[in-house]
């Protein structure tokens, strides 16, 4: 038994079932805080790790946005959930040799992952929450953050919970299930406010629906497969599907404007990863196969192609990111 688990069975049997939310929040909290998840030796592999094209072609697009945005000095750029800061270092790289070399803000809350981010990105500044990032026109990523945030479970009405049953954790209730995330609606909403008021422009790249529809997608990842939900609490990742419309409705809320949602590899086509693909084969011609299989993987819609998607947020002061037409 995990750690987590006895902590949790604990907390069941004093305080009653949990919800799905308080479990899943209590679960990655101590995942992330406990390990570097990212890579061949942990359990997933993100964007970022597989192609330093991912983050350069990042980096373009905000560079482009605030070249538009008529070069606001005091722009920042900001990252959420930002892993070990590969994304940043690739995205900071392009930007400054476009001449925007903005003061790096991260809210992360894991340590181990803070310590790998210090690494990549030098003199970045570390928050835990949105709310307490500075007062400033921000450029904003967040690659598989939202898809990291509780998401609640509905049973026709009734909330979903975990219990203790038979020794072991179970769920009280089965059925067609609705899922809701105050978290991630709450997390929209504090950017999509401060770049309503303050300017800016985010891009938010996760995997999930055009549309919010009945079903049950939290799932479990360990070591690179999928695994029960309920095994091993605080070892493996757990995260649901985005509802990308209660994200556009969320940010229509808070008064900021949101793009359409585009494909991860169409967005990433309309930047030139194409072009950008066969410059680095050309460079270092020993690794053009690797280089051309990272694109794919990217791109392709059997891989991450089709199931991951991008939207942009941004103020109505601001011009709308690229690749989002
Ligand atoms: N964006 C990175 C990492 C994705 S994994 C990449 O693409 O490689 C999720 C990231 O979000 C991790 O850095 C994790 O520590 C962070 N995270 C998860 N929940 C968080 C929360 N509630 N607040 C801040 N950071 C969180």
């Amino acid at each position: 038994m995990t750690p987590l688990e006895r902590a949790l069975r604990d907390r069941i049997l004093s305080e009653g079932p949990i919800t799905v939310e308080a479990f899943m929040a209590a679960c990655n909290d101590y995942y992330y805080a406990t390990r570097d998840p990212l890579g061949a030796s942990g359990d997933f592999t993100t964007a970022p790790e597989i192609s330093q094209m991912f983050g350069e072609l990042v980096g373009a697009c905000l560079a482009d946005c605030w070249m538009r945005a008529g070069k606001p000095p005091d722009a920042i750029y900001v990252e959420l959930g930002p892993g070990r800061g590969t994304l940043a270092a690739d995205a900071l790289r392009v930007m400054r040799a476009a001449r925007f070399d903005p003061a790096v803000h991260f809210v992360e809350t894991s340590p181990v992952l803070r310590e790998a981010q210090a690494a990549a990105v030098p003199g970045a500044i570390w928050h835990d929450e949105i709310t307490s990032l500075p007062d400033a026109p921000m450029l904003l990523v967040a690659n598989e953050f939202l898809d990291a945030l509780p998401v609640r479970q509905f049973v026709e009405g009734a909330e979903r919970k975990v219990t203790v049953a038979a020794g072991g954790l179970a769920f009280d209730r089965d059925g067609e299930i609705i899922e809701t995330s105050p978290s991630r609606d709450q997390a929209v909403s504090q950017i999509a406010s401060r770049l309503a008021a303050s300017g800016g422009a985010a891009l938010i790249i996760d995997y999930g629906h055009p549309k919010g529809a009945p079903g049950d997608t939290l799932q479990a990842i360990h070591a690179h497969g999928f695994a029960p939900v309920l095994d091993r609490p605080g070892e493996q990742d757990l995260t649901a599907h985005v509802d990308f419309e209660a994200v556009a409705n969320a940010v229509r809320d808070a008064g900021a404007l949101a793009t359409s949602l585009v494909p991860q590899g169409r967005w990433l086509e309309r930047l030139g990863i194409a072009s950008r693909s066969e410059a680095l084969a050309r460079a270092q011609p020993a690794r053009a196969d690797e280089i051309d299989g990272a694109r794919s993987r990217l791109c392709s819609v059997d891989e991450m192609g089709a199931l991951f998607k991008a939207i942009a947020i941004h103020s109505p002061q601001w011009p709308a990111p690229a690749g989002f037409e």
